[in-house]
């Protein structure tokens, strides 16, 4: 079986096939030369415990039967089909990499960024390092109020010293340091009823060294639908959500401290600006509709923040792959429990898990179940199967023998050695390569088929 895609989903579904009562491998292809998608990419550096979650991925690429193939992108390098005549069956587990947009005028204004692309640049990804983000301006905002925003918002306000023991790549961490940010907005369209962040991340802004939470008691008002939501709900969360939004609501900025505002009620109109962004404009709303389904109505009140910095962090979804039937409306691959769809049709041998199955939602946890759901299906499909033409190691010879590196389980450990030998002279966790040509410096001394476990 291949699997694309080596973020959590591609490791669970692997772990399941090679668990599984049947002799099955496992080629998990990945565009990069290092594994582990948004754990790596994602999850932000001050998080650094939850990354220890590669080593239960790392114990799955030990599995009998396990081959990972970094650096080969599917559909660029190699292609669909010929991805299919190698394999019984092929899983993506490509992620959701395309930022949803505003659809305002305005976004694509310099200063105007996607979460992505600022999460990806300070976890030093070698797509994203180069990208350029100016801190000289008072104000950022945020558009979204789920826990990606609030990693967000933590970077932007937290100090030198807070950053300085973390994975954070050296550039973003140089650039951070230099960082003029004094104020930033985390604005949702709804209440705080409605906000999705956790509160165990939300707690965190209560215990930062240098920087005040705040709120605005007129915009935490509940209506008598939200004062309900809060009595009943059956979320630990939402309630202890909103005693911190009210705890913060009383907090004043102390001088020589950065603020960090949750705003509520308000969706992003317009962001103003000649060539890179000046303010936004926002427009209020009210909430309307039943209980734990209310809706953002928009009134004609206008207010505007000044700020050189917009992130826009409302999820993404999974890209297109040419080929792969895709659902418009969802931004994921069709299918029906991980098995993708065509016009409804089952489409042999071909699956999807993780954000490319159900969007961009859940913990590294959820894809767990994700996965062994969408590997029962295909567990249950195995009398369907057609035989692969070409052996599993016709890619990998073709592309070796065409110049590429293939990096393989063996070839990572290397890096991921490099990278925590040089962290410990700066007492972080690890220092990140960034670029693609110096990760592959470092292993282009091994030949590089790549190699599969076998049974030890
Ligand atoms: P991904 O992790 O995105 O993995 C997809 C992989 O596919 C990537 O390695 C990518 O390079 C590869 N790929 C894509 N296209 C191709 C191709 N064409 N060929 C080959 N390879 C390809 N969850 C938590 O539990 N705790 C957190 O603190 C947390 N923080 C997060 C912070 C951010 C900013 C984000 C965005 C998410 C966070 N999550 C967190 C959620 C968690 O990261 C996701 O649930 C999980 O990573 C999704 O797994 P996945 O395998 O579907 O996708």
């Amino acid at each position: 079986m291949a699997i694309v895609g080596s973020g959590p989903s591609g490791f669970y579904a692997a772990e399941a096939m090679l668990r599984s009562e049947f002799s099955i491998s496992v080629d998990v292809y990945e565009k990069l030369p290092v594994p582990y998608g948004l754990v790596r990419f994602g999850v932000a550096p001050d998080h650094y415990k939850l990354k220890e979650v590669t080593k239960v991925f790392k114990r799955i690429a030990q599995m009998e039967g396990f081959r990972f193939l970094g650096n080969v992108c599917v559909g660029t390098d190699i292609g669909i089909d010929e991805l299919s005549a190698c394999y019984h069956a092929v899983i993506f587990a490509n992620g959701a990499e395309r930022e949803k947009d505003l659809g305002i005028p305005g976004e694509h204004l310099q200063g105007s960024h996607s979460a992505r692309e600022f999460v990806a640049w300070y976890n030093g990804h070698p797509h994203y390092r180069d990208q350029h983000f100016d801190f000289t301006h008072r104000t950022a905002v945020i558009i979204g109020q789920g826990n990606v925003a609030l990693d967000i918002a933590r970077m932007l306000v937290k100090s030198q010293g807070e950053l300085k023991n973390t994975d954070i790549a050296d550039y973003a961490f140089e650039a951070l340091s230099k960082s003029k940010i004094e104020e930033v907005h985390v604005i949702g369209r709804r209440g705080p009823m409605q906000a999705s962040f956790t509160t165990k991340e939300l707690r965190e802004f209560d215990e930062l060294g240098g920087c005040t939470p705040t709120a605005l008691e007129s915009e935490i008002v509940l209506n008598d639908v939200s004062a309900l939501e809060l009595e009943t709900s059956e979320d630990p969360c939402v309630k202890n959500n909103y005693n911190y939004i009210q705890k913060y609501s009383k907090n004043s900025r102390a001088p020589n401290r950065r603020e960090c505002c949750f705003r509520f009620g308000h969706s992003p109109l317009r962001i103003n600006g000649r060539g890179s962004v000046s303010s936004l404009v926002l427009q209020k709303n009210r909430l309307k509709g039943q209980a734990f389904a209310q809706i953002a109505v928009p009134s004609k009140m206008q207010s505007v923040i000044d700020c050189g910095l917009v992130f826009r962090c409302i999820g993404s979804q999974a890209d297109p792959i040419s080929g792969l039937p895709y659902d418009d409306q969802s931004g994921v691959l069709s299918n029906v429990a991980g098995r993708v769809t065509a016009d409804g049709r089952v489409m042999a041998g071909v699956y999807v898990t993780g954000w490319g199955k159900r969007g961009s939602t859940g913990t590294i946890g959820t894809n767990r179940g994700d996965s062994v759901e969408t590997v029962d299906a295909l567990l249950a499909d195995l009398h369907l199967l057609k035989n692969p033409i070409y052996s599993a190691d016709y890619l990998s010879k073709k592309l070796h023998s065409a110049g590429q590196v293939i990096v393989d389980f063996d070839s990572w450990e290397e890096i991921d050695k490099e990278e925590v030998l040089r962290g410990i002279a700066k007492q972080k966790p690890r220092q990140k390569i960034t670029r693609i040509s110096d990760m592959l410096a470092l292993i282009t001394a091994q030949s590089s088929v790549g190699s599969r476990q076998t049974p030890t």
